[in-house]
């Protein structure tokens, strides 16, 4: 069998991953559009805490934390090593105190089936202070242990180099689709088709415009995510937890003395790839109003992504009724770098007649609009 995959962003990349490990021939094809989502995400992963309440989506978003682990080891056993991983731990905070309470409350009934959350406890600000030495010294905090976080752009190379180094074939082009005879057709830059039995489309924010050609009004829409990383020169902050506030604002930390703080959420964004005064305004003003000791802090670069936001929070997963060859991996929105990974192995089973490991009809892709 053949499979052709269209965008070789986290969950392009995991899903080739997980089909040349069962021994599927596989081609990838990316075009690295500017603002490719994968790029710019922060790399949270702690899904206890959120405040989204849908239940498939949040079996995603849970599942999707729960399998780091595995694929962590996964890589590690293939040799990647440095993917920019660490069980750092994450802060949750807030001003209000009735906030903490709920948060607290939340958490609590989210742990319950989740011990990879590990043991949750409210600590007090100096403690909280301790752990993330630019943060405010009058906040409380929750200590989830499990929280982690990953540099997703090492995370995607090191599946892609791991499914190139088994066989599969990566090519930078655009494609477009067509339909063949009822089937999905893919068309390489210069309109020749690429042969494939599958054809999984993993595009993220452009995925609306692959599939309009073939009658799909898919309901995927970019949302801009402008973030920013600040260095603090000589600062060892490899082990410096998540912190996230009560907002959609957050803070995390890496191995090169790098604080990221992040970021805008812009709805009908379209795909302007702009850094802008409003988006640095906010970004900034939300990061250094918790924790003030980042003031001084090096600005290095604003990154800026567009998250595939679907009409409701929940991803995309499946076959597209009515074309028998097509798979759509879509809508991972704002949880993408958590859920992406696990959902690719999702696909690569759908791909190959296997058992997914949730359910999957909570997630089907809408089928062709009638003519
Ligand atoms: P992408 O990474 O965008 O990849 C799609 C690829 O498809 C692109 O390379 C594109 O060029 C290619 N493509 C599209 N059309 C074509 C075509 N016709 N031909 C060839 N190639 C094509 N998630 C978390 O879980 N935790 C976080 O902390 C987090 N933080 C984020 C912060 C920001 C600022 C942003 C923007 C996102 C964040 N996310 C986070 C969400 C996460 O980054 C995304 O959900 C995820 O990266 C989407 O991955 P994807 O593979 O679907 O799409």
């Amino acid at each position: 069998m053949r499979v052709l995959i269209i965008g070789a962003g986290i969950l392009g990349a995991s899903t080739a991953y997980h089909l040349v490990r069962k021994g599927v021939e596989v081609e990838i094809v990316d075009e690295a559009h500017q603002g490719k989502a994968t790029l710019a995400g922060a790399g949270i992963v702690c899904p206890w805490a959120t405040k989204a309440d849908d239940p498939d989506w949040y079996r995603m978003y849970a599942e999707g934390a729960r399998y780091y682990d595995t694929l962590i080891d996964g890589l590690r056993e293939r040799g990647e090593t440095s993917l920019g991983y660490g069980k750092v731990g994450a802060l949750v905070v807030a001003e209000d105190k009735a906030e903490l309470d709920a948060a607290e409350e939340r958490i609590a009934r989210r742990i319950k089936d989740a011990p990879e959350a590990g043991a949750v406890r409210r600590i007090s600000p100096a403690e909280a202070h301790g752990l993330f030495p630019p943060l405010r010294r009058d906040l409380e905090a929750i200590h989830i242990p499990g929280g982690a976080r990953v540099d997703a752009r090492l995370l995607a190379a090191a599946m892609l180099r791991v499914a190139v180094s088994m066989g599969a074939k990566l090519r930078s082009d655009h494609v477009t689709l067509g339909l063949k005879d009822g089937r999905a057709e893919c068309l390489d830059n210069e309109g020749g088709p690429i042969p494939a039995d599958e054809i999984i489309v993993t595009a993220g924010a452009w995925a609306s415009q692959i599939l309009a050609p073939l009658g799909l009004l898919h309901p995927v829409a970019p949302q801009k995510g402008q973030i920013i990383h600040l260095r603090l020169p000589g600062v060892a902050t490899a082990a410096w937890p998540v912190v996230l506030p009560m907002g959609s604002h957050y803070m995390l930390a890496f191995d090169d003395s790098r604080v990221v703080i992040g970021a805008t959420r812009e709805d009908n964004s379209g795909f302007d790839y702009r850094v802008t005064a409003a988006g640095e305004f906010e970004v900034l003003g939300a990061g250094l109003k918790i924790a003030p000791g980042l003031a001084a802090a090096t600005h290095i670069e604003t990154r800026v992504g567009f998250r595939p936001a679907a009409r409701t929070i929940k991803p995309i997963l499946g076959r597209v009724p009515d074309i028998g060859n097509l798979i759509l991996g879509n809508g991972l929105g704002a949880s993408g770098l958590t859920v992406g990974p696990f959902a690719g192995r999702q696909l690569a089973r759908v791909a190959t007649g296997g058992t997914t490991d949730v359910p999957l009809e909570g997630y089907a892709p809408a089928g062709r609009q009638p003519t």
